[in-house]
């Protein structure tokens, strides 16, 4: 069929402005009314026009009194929560664009996800039931290398930004190749992200080696530090046995210039361990803060296996953990220390890792297997109550990668990112304490809808910003390139 591009033309444009310049004419002006903060535009019924109010039959706030607000409203302007009360109080104080009823819905904050590789989505379910080294020297790098370019990146990303805001997830700190093509998607897909400038000493898809990677993300972070809010470009120097003191000396440098975080796999595995204690003849936080890596904003996936004497080092620099339940549980790396860590004051969030090592994105499930691992482990029920757990994926989460006084939870100031959760599945009836039901019972398909930023990105159910259709088709068949040339690689 023939494509004229015609909606591209000059001629197209000018017929667009022609009719916006009608449309504009014809609005009414509006007249000004009485606004309880002098700067929201009166409507008709004189009450001060906001974005949006969505209302739940219960807010869970996630502020620092865990306050629940029984029947309840959030009042949204320019990307910000402005009010949040009772739902009767809101209506009687705004009007909005679009309201967003809440019947049989829960509102909260949206989900954190603070370790992901989002594009990894591509490589789900590739290699499955191996330890990390072996999955990561023998499958996960040589088929990154083969594989990955820009264009997996982005279908990998949209595929992952489409999973998360069907399950809730709201912001997720990235950590993965072509980072400009991941701030993009991020972008266009509405939600909020940290996205890493992968530092690593190998050939990787889209740098040589240490060197070239660390003078490649200084310009990503150049080009992004200041384009959107909703993206932070961070650095992302990959491991403590995949870069030297050196290395990852220089990469804390250049984050530290840049004014930029950094995200790190620390002491993950066994492997690390040993590998630190024979290489640098320390443990991994140890060594990190023997060579000043901590001097700066430091957000540690995994920490699996911290000492006694490291877990104080991990709360005094306010590093920000990552728990990561069900990549440590399948990988066999191990379990990490959270009980005793939050006690300590260590700040500590939740992550779901890459695709490939999970297999999913589902922070329902990472909070419901951080709780049960915690109990098992400590043989303990008493540990890791429901509300603990959805602090981490949370408010928790928040503080823990240094955005707490912006998202994480919802009070006037905050930005508005929040997820309405519906509880019209059989597995809620009868739901006697929400909390309880948010952390043991509540899974992906109950989340009805997603904002990030004030915008809408999925309602009832529908996303509204991943074409998914086109998405599916180019992941399915990006697919089938992948398995024919491991095919013939395993052959
Ligand atoms: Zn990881």
């Amino acid at each position: 069929m023939k494509n004229n591009n015609w909606s591209h033309s000059p001629a197209w444009i000018l017929v667009s402005l022609l009719i916006s310049a009608a449309l504009m004419s014809c609005t009414p002006a509006e007249t000004p009314g009485e606004s309880l903060t002098g700067s929201e535009p009166a409507s008709a019924s004189g009450l001060p026009t906001v974005d949006l109010i969505v209302e739940g039959e219960y807010i869970v706030t996630m502020d620092e009194n865990q306050t629940v607000v029984k029947g309840g409203a959030v009042a949204i302007k320019d990307g910000l929560i402005i009010a949040l009360a009772s739902a009767a109080d809101v209506n009687a104080q705004y009007t909005a664009t679009e309201h967003v009823a809440g019947n049989n819905r829960i509102v909260m904050p949206g989900l954190i996800n603070g370790h992901s590789h989002a594009a990894m989505t591509l490589l789900r379910g590739v290699a499955d039931d191996l330890a990390l080294m072996d999955w990561l020297n023998n499958y996960i790098f040589p088929a990154e290398v083969q594989f990955v370019d820009a264009d997996f990146v982005r279908i990998g990303t949209e595929l992952a930004c489409w999973e998360m805001i069907r399950g809730g997830t709201t912001m997720f700190v990235d950590m993965y190749y072509f980072p400009d093509v991941v701030a993009d998607v991020v972008e266009s897909c509405g939600m909020r992200a940290m996205v890493s400038a992968t530092v690593i000493d190998q050939r990787s898809p889209d740098a040589e080696n240490a060197a070239d990677s660390i003078r490649k993300g200084l310009d990503f972070i150049g080009r992004w530090k200041d384009k959107n809010s909703r993206i932070i470009p961070i650095f992302g120097p990959h491991a403590n046995y995949t870069l030297n003191a050196d290395q990852l000396r220089e990469t804390r440098a250049a984050a530290n210039e840049a004014g930029v975080s950094i995200s790190i796999h620390m002491s993950e595995s066994q492997f690390e361990l040993q590998y630190s204690k024979d290489t640098y003849g320390m443990t991994p936080i140890a060594f990190f803060e023997s060579i000043g890596f901590l001097d700066g904003p430091t957000i540690a996936a995994h920490v699996v296996w911290p000492t006694e004497t490291e877990i104080p080092i991990l709360a005094e620099r306010r590093v920000g953990v990552i728990h990561n339940p069900t990549s440590n549980m399948k990988l066999a790396s191990g379990i990490s220390p959270v009980t005793g860590m939050l006690r300590a004051g260590v700040l500590v969030g939740l992550g779901t890792d890459g695709a490939a090592s999970n297999n999913d994105l589902d922070m329902w499930e990472e909070m419901r297997l951080a709780a049960f691992l915690q109990k098992v482990d400590r043989m303990n029920p008493e540990v890791m109550s429901a509300q603990t757990v959805l602090t981490m994926a949370t408010s928790g989460g928040a503080e823990a990668i240094g955005l707490r006084d912006q998202i994480g939870a919802l009070s006037i100031g905050m930005k508005a990112d929040l997820i309405q959760v519906s509880f019209d599945d059989v597995h809620f009836v009868p739901t006697y304490d929400v909390i309880s039901h948010l952390v043991y019972v509540a899974d992906e398909q109950d989340v009805a809808t997603v904002i990030v930023d004030g915008k809408v990105l999925m309602r009832n159910k529908e996303i509204l910003t991943v074409d998914t259709e086109r998405v599916a088709h180019e992941a399915r068949e990006l697919a089938k390139r992948i398995q024919a040339a491991l095919a013939a690689r395993n052959q």
